[in-house]
């Protein structure tokens, strides 16, 4: 972990949130590279689970909502985790994560005090006035902004169950222990479909999501023997859940979720209608009848994936002896698809490089890098998981062509300069 927290910083994935203040917990700010891999993450997702599918609609709901929204989904009453504080250096630690009783920080063996639940929502006012009635929360979860546009939804697209309605957005939970780099923070972004089923379709849908979402991960490049999913215990559920299997991914500090694939029941549409008087049904014409649908849950973040993809994705090897570190991501994740590389600064090459580089630019993602040597170079585009380098030499002033290196095998090949447009087009899958 140390090496990929060490090379997100240095390479300009990701930074610590107002480092030169001393760092704020639990928020982490995505660099240049970052936040190109982030945009491809949920371009891809975005693509797998709205654009491909007929059943999916997405939507876009505000972060701030009605704060009733959290009373009726049970945040308000229950959003909480066990708390303990340790008597011999007064730290705060979730319960649930303590091993054998013993300090996480000072190592001191039964010294916590009793467990208290401390509720996970952050707490604002909306307007000018600092009062109970203008209480508002961040959202903690994407998910109640399609169920309480379950109605608007159907009515707009006239969709038929099942359907999905699909959401990326920022979320944020006041957690105890931030911990494990982006793993678990503050404010995170999630990627969450609500799925709409007839409630005795439930099961099947279930299923069919669970295998539907490793399948994703497995898509993307993700070694399959480093995923599983565990189904939760009935004592472990959710006030809310029937049923619920996480996504996990063993990271060097253990097996730990990416996501989770939830039967949510018609706890959430049943709730709402409680709450706002508004009923949120469905009148199914074919047996004429209404019906509460159910819901399957599968819920991701984009951090955690994040991590887990450049985890990984992470390789060391021995090429001529020498130590190269890989980022072996897909072409679809990768932050930059290719970067132009002058063999030298020399004032004749320069001049074509940079006309390459900007034939590349409205097509795709790319760098240019001419500082140091050549095979330095190819080692920087290699760590970031640049899939191709396209270099340019002395005899592309005589030819007009140019070298594409391919980052995992290093095999090169020589295309003309007129068709590399079309060459890296057809070596990248499109995102
Ligand atoms: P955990 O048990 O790890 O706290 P959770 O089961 O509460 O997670 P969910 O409510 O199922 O998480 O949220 C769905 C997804 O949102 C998680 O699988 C994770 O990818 C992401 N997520 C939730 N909380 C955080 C967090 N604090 N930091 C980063 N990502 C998070």
């Amino acid at each position: 972990m140390d090496e990929i927290v060490s090379l997100c910083k240095r390479r300009g994935f990701i930074f610590q949130s107002s480092e030169i203040y001393g760092g704020l917990a639990g928020a982490w700010d995505y660099g240049p590279l970052g936040v190109e891999m982030k945009n491809n993450i949920k371009r891809t997702w975005w693509k797998t689970i709205v654009q491909e599918r007929d059943d999916m609609v997405g939507m876009d709901a505000a972060i701030l909502m009605h704060p009733q929204v959290w009373v009726a989904s049970g945040h308000v009453e229950t959003f909480a985790d066990p708390m303990v504080d340790c008597r011999n250096c007064q730290g705060r630690f979730r319960a649930d994560e303590i091993e054998e009783n013993r300090c996480p920080n000072c190592g001191a063996v039964g010294q916590f005090t009793e467990a208290r639940m401390f509720n996970l929502l952050f707490k604002t006012f909306a307007g000018p006035v600092e009062d109970e009635a203008s209480v508002v929360y961040l959202r903690p979860e994407t998910a109640q902004g399609m169920f309480v546009n379950f109605e608007n939804v159907l009515t707009s697209t006239r969709r038929k169950l099942p359907f999905g309605i699909a959401q990326i957005g920022k979320s944020f939970r006041n957690e105890v222990n931030p911990r494990h780099f982006i793993f678990r923070t503050r404010e995170f972004e999630q990627m969450e479909i609500e799925f709409f089923v007839r409630p005795e379709e439930a099961p099947r849908w279930h299923e069919y999501w669970m295998q539907e979402r490793v399948r994703w991960y497995t898509d993307l490049g993700v070694r399959p023997e480093y995923l599983r999913l565990t189904a939760h215990a009935p004592e472990d559920l959710a006030h809310y859940a029937a049923a619920c299997s996480d996504v996990e991914y063993l990271f060097p500090m253990g097996w730990l979720e990416l996501e989770g694939i939830a039967n949510r029941r018609d706890f959430d549409l049943q709730q709402h209608s409680k709450e706002s008087g508004v009923t949120l049904s469905y009148f199914d014409e074919e047996k004429g009848e209404h019906v509460v649908p159910f819901i399957i849950e599968p819920s991701a973040g984009v951090d955690r994936p994040l991590l887990a993809f450049i985890v990984d994705a992470y390789r060391e090897e021995e090429v001529r002896g020498e130590k190269r570190v890989l980022l072996k991501l897909d072409a679809r994740l990768a932050p930059i698809k290719a970067a132009v590389l002058p063999l030298s600064r020399n004032e004749k090459l320069v001049p074509t490089a940079r006309e390459v580089w900007a034939m590349l630019r409205p097509h795709f993602m790319t760098s240019y890098d001419d500082a140091q040597s050549i095979g330095r170079r190819y080692r920087r585009q290699d760590e970031i998981g640049t899939p191709f380098c396209v270099t340019v030499d002395f005899d592309t002033l005589e030819d007009r062509a140019v070298t594409i290196r391919e980052r995992d095998s290093m095999e090169q090949v020589r295309v003309p300069v007129s068709g590399l447009v079309e060459a890296l087009r057809e070596r990248l899958p499109p995102c």
